[in-house]
């Protein structure tokens, strides 16, 4: 079967480095699908789930946006941060989902909104991820 090499790093370090069938994630305009041979392309990405496709099973990943860039052999995501569904702590994520919620409902004037619904989402996003919603 042809595989296409997937590379996802943060500036924390290296996320995943390994060979699938196909990758499948959240761009800025709607989901994206990248199989081996895809045409050269650059697309940023959304707060998302990166969903990628070996054999018979599908590994998933919390992506915090950057960008996915492809060539026919192989797949980079440069990402403000990204986990692995074993790696995420989902007591934290619960926790910062509860404090971007409370910002959102106490409408105080102060609150910078664009801020905490980002803050929601990436805590939603590493939600399901965690528990396998995406
Ligand atoms: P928090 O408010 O809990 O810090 P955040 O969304 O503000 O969440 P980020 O700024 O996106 O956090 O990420 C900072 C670092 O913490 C990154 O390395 C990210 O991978 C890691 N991280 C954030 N939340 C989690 C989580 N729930 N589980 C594992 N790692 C996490």
């Amino acid at each position: 079967m042809k595989t296409i090499t997937v590379n996802i790093v943060t500036p924390d370090g290296p996320v995943y480095d390994s060979e699938v069938s196909m990758l499948i994630a959240v761009t800025a305009t709607g989901e994206m699908g990248v199989m081996p041979g895809h045409v050269p392309t650059v697309a940023p990405l959304g707060i998302g789930a990166v969903r990628l496709k070996k054999d018979n099973s599908t590994e998933i990943i919390a992506v915090n946006g950057g960008f996915l860039e492809i060539r026919p052999e192989k797949a980079t995501i440069l990402a403000q941060s990204a986990e692995r569904a074993t790696d995420i702590d989902l007591a934290r994520a619960q926790e910062a989902a509860k404090r971007a919620e409370a910002l959102l409902q106490a409408k105080n004037a102060d609150t910078d909104f664009k801020r905490a619904e980002l803050a929601l989402k990436r805590a939603m996003n590493r939600i399901n991820v965690y528990e396998g919603n995406s």
